[in-house]
């Protein structure tokens, strides 16, 4: 997808803090934080939202899932707690349309069902 900003933070033609790379996923710090961390996941390839995966990303969505957890560990926040979110379309107030996982933690937030 030549005009998605988050391929374009894979390919390195935008600048992102990146905080991990592998043959799968990217991962970097949001650029407006909305926690004290503030990271998002993404795939590598391009997809839209959760509503375009295929059978055939399941691995790949649980490895973001996996390396969410472990850049908790590092983040220092698996113990105090985290939230991972993946917002989709409009009414999810997805903004940015390439599938993303944010990890949110570091401190305590509003339960989001209130
Ligand atoms: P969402 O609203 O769930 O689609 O999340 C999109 C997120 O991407 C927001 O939290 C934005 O702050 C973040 N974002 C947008 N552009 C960039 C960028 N160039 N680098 C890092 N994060 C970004
Ligand atoms: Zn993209």
């Amino acid at each position: 997808m030549s005009d998605c900003i988050f391929c374009k933070i894979v390919s390195g033609d935008i600048p992102s803090t990146g905080v991990y790379k592998d043959e799968l996923v990217t991962a970097f710090r949001d650029i407006n934080p909305a926690a004290r961390t503030h990271i998002l996941i993404i795939p590598n390839k391009h997809i839209d939202s959760v509503n375009l995966m295929i059978a055939d990303d399941k691995p790949l969505v649980g490895h973001m899932f996996f390396v969410a957890r472990e850049l908790a560990a590092k983040e220092g926040i698996s113990e105090s707690g985290y939230r991972l979110i993946m917002n989709t379309n409009a009414d999810g107030g997805q903004t940015v349309f390439h599938m993303h996982l944010h990890l949110l933690g570091g401190a305590p937030m509003k339960h989001p069902m209130g």
